[in-house]
């Protein structure tokens, strides 16, 4: 009996879903992660069945390489700490592993691991030469002095130099890993190195190396992927009221990319609750508290009157017409979607990594919530560390505008490029299906290119 080529694909991503479980059945983040990703790919499968003999979702799901270690250190007491480090080096089929690292406590290896796999096709969307990695430690910067982080950081950088180089594997930022820890961990690399690899890291101060535009990146490029997405339903980003979560690199950027254009912020947040801002969120005082001052969110209302805050609850509680998730991954359940849409949201745009949960997508999907999934959205940063990693080759440093004007062609570039494939594939609208099935083509095609490794 002769099964259907629908039901043949169903059967091997089913196959590579239950092996990926067994294997690692602690790691829920990457399931999670991998199951979005293997139920949207089926179209894919069943127009070609190379990819399932080359097993390329076998190689795909398996880290080309993970590494993990000890990262001892010295307290501001004379204390010995010891805190754990990992750097995923998932695929390297078009490029160098590129992908940030991440000081959280709760890093671990599913965490990196579900990072580190998204990071392969969301590299591979941006249409630059970057393969996918991602890494970081358990180590938490809040509260600890400049000189402890340094000291963390000249460690981690010990064992993890082994590991990178500019044509290998180029780390960045992501939560907990700003300015000031590449920093340390730049002229750390340069220590051990002996040379000044001016690509072996980005996100890197303006003085030495950096690009223009790299802090806006991320959040400048959600907006420019949002604005593109709202323009397939007749809408503009002008004059509607946004609600955007965290109060970090990507929420700050995002937010003042959706001001510049008109809208007005009400809401932000960080892990201790929200504010709201009825006058509109003033961004320079975010900044101020969070990344001059490195305090807690509910400072604001401090300095505007009019302004709240409040303790322990989701600033997705607020009604809006746009939510731009932009804290941490599962932020967002169903019991939130359901509020959002309660509330009217009309549109949803990914900043953070995974910051829906599998049921809240289904409820946007099923409410015809226009959805702007992490893998396109978000890609605005790597795109634009691709573009230091580009200047830091020619000994060049272009001006902001240009290096703005190049992020929103990407940005605009990726939502094409979605939005084709996912109408190619007979789910037109759908930026998940035209995300995955777009990063999945390209980099399996190169694997194949390049056999059996
Ligand atoms: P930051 O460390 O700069 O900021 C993270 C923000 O999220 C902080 O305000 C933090 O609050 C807040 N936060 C963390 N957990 C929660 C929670 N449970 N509830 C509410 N707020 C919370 O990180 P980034 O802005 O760099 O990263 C944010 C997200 O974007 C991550 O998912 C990251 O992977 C993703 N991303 C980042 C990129 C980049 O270029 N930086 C690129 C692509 C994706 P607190 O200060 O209290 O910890």
């Amino acid at each position: 009996m002769t099964i259907s080529k629908q039901a043949a694909a169903e059967k091997y991503t089913k196959r590579i879903f239950e092996s990926i479980k067994e294997r690692d059945p602690a790691e829920v983040e990457f399931h999670q992660a991998v199951e979005e990703f293997l139920t949207t790919i089926t179209p894919a499968l069943i127009k070609d069945s190379k990819f399932e003999q080359n097993a390329i979702l076998e190689r795909l799901t398996e880290p080309e390489r993970l590494v993990s270690f000890r990262i001892p250190w010295v307290d501001d007491h004379g204390k010995v700490q010891v805190n754990r480090g990992f750097r995923v080096q998932f695929n390297s089929a078009i490029g160098p592993y590129k992908g940030g690292l991440r000081f959280h406590p709760t890093v671990n290896s599913s965490i990196v691991k579900f990072l580190g796999f998204e990071q392969i096709f969301k590299n591979a969307l941006t249409g630059l030469p970057i393969g996918g990695g991602k890494g970081g430690s358990n180590f938490d910067p809040k509260g600890k002095s400049d000189e402890e982080v340094m000291r963390f950081a000249q460690s981690f950088m010990t064992e993890l130099a082994k590991h990178i180089g500019p044509n290998t594997d180029i780390p960045a930022g992501d939560v907990g890993v700003g300015p000031r820890e590449i920093g340390f961990l730049f002229g750390q690399y340069k220590r051990m190195t002996g040379a000044f690899h001016a690509g072996s890291l980005t996100g890197k101060g303006l003085g030495y190396g950096g690009s223009l535009a790299r802090t806006e990146a991320t959040g400048y490029g959600v907006v420019y992927f949002t604005t593109e997405m709202l323009k397939d339903y007749d809408m503009k980003i002008k004059d509607q009221k946004v609600v955007v979560s965290g109060s970090g690199n990507v929420a700050i950027y995002a937010m003042e990319k959706a001001i510049h254009l008109g809208a007005t912020v009400i809401g932000c947040s960080d892990s201790s609750g929200y504010i709201y801002d009825p006058d509109g969120i003033d961004v320079d005082t975010v900044k101020q508290i969070k990344e001059v001052e490195r305090k807690r969110i509910s400072e604001y209302p401090k300095h505007h009157k009019n302004a709240t805050f409040t303790a322990n609850k989701s600033v997705f509680e607020l009604k809006c017409d746009i939510a731009l998730p932009c804290a941490t991954q599962n932020e967002i359940d169903e019991k939130i979607a359901k509020l959002l849409i309660k509330n009217g949201v009309k549109a949803v745009a990914e900043g953070a990594n995974m910051p829906s949960t599998l049921e809240a997508i289904k409820t946007f999907q099923d409410n015809h919530i226009p959805f702007a999934p992490s893998k396109a959205a978000n890609a605005g940063g790597v795109a634009v560390s691709a573009l230091e990693m580009a200047q830091n080759s020619a000994r060049l440093s272009w001006h902001f505008e240009e290096v703005d004007h190049e992020l929103q062609k990407i940005m605009r570039n990726i939502h094409t490029r979605t939005s084709v494939i996912a109408k190619e594939y007979g789910e037109e609208g759908n930026l998940i299906v035209g995300a995955n099935i777009a990063g999945f083509l390209k980099v399996a095609d190169a694997m194949i290119a390049q056999g059996v490794i």
